[in-house]
């Protein structure tokens, strides 16, 4: 029996391992991605759903709407225009936005109110529908599953849990897909300096001014939530590096931008 759960263990390792590698087509990147695009869409409407039932989420009003017109406008410019792109406010004083697979974007009430520019909002949301195109929250979702199912075949190896207890290891690594893990988990640094690029490039094709993504870094780091820095910083990590970045190919932004 421990054999062949093992043994399971390293071909499930093997086999993503080999076939989960994609190049993605707007980036060029190399992903590890376990998720096919085909389950983006359920996987993100399965996690709104949860999140609607757990948090104040606004669809209709002043805020919603003002986050909605310049979500679509970003995505109808973005390399995949036809996802099931869905843009709400969580009634919450928090400093922080989110974006779920398949196109499901959130922003919080507090973000909405700390930017009343348009130009600064589009940069929180170019920022968040690019990390949705790119597929950052499916790829940090198949890095998680893949380091627990090799923790789980380190225990089964060595022999350090019981039969119970590692079925319910591998159960837990599997059904990790909950939304609460594509909300709190942090980007790595990679990602995060992509959908600032790409980020910075759709809001810009969209007419929104790309010098306010500066602007927006810039002000972050003054903010506060409560006594705490923002939320946003906690999963987007932020330096004056990230700024360097985007002030330093801002003539190429502001081309896409003069476009218009
Ligand atoms: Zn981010």
């Amino acid at each position: 029996m421990k054999n062949t759960i093992k043994n399971t263990l390293f071909a499930v390792v093997a086999l993503a391992l080999t076939a989960c590698m994609t190049t993605n087509e707007v980036t060029g990147r190399s992903q590890f991605i376990i998720i096919p695009p085909s389950q983006d869409a359920a996987l993100g409407l399965e996690a709104m759903q949860e999140v609607k039932k757990t948090s104040p989420v606004v669809t209709t009003g002043p805020l919603a709407e003002r986050v909605q017109r310049i979500g679509k406008r970003i995505a109808a410019i973005s390399d995949k225009p036809d996802l099931a792109w869905e843009f709400v406010v969580i009634d919450e004083p928090v400093l922080n936005a989110w974006a779920l697979p398949g196109g499901k974007v959130a922003v919080y009430r507090k973000m909405v109110d700390a930017f009343p520019n348009d130009d600064d909002l589009a940069a929180v949301m170019g920022h968040e529908i690019s990390h949705a195109v790119l597929r950052h929250g499916a790829e940090q979702m198949s890095r998680a599953q893949m380091q627990s199912l090799i923790l789980v075949g380190a225990g089964v190896a060595v022999g350090a849990a019981t039969e119970d207890e590692k079925t319910t290891q591998l159960a837990v690594g599997l059904a990790g897909l909950a939304a609460a893990g594509f909300v709190q988990l942090p980007h790595s640094r990679k990602m995060e300096l992509e959908a600032d690029h790409i980020g910075t490039v759709y809001m810009a094709k969209a007419g929104y001014d790309p010098r306010a993504a500066v602007r927006l870094w810039q002000k972050m780091k003054t903010m506060k939530d409560g006594n705490q820095p923002p939320t946003f910083l906690s999963t987007h990590p932020s330096d004056d590096n990230r700024i360097a970045r985007l002030e330093g190919r801002m003539s190429e932004y502001l081309s896409y931008y003069q476009v218009r």
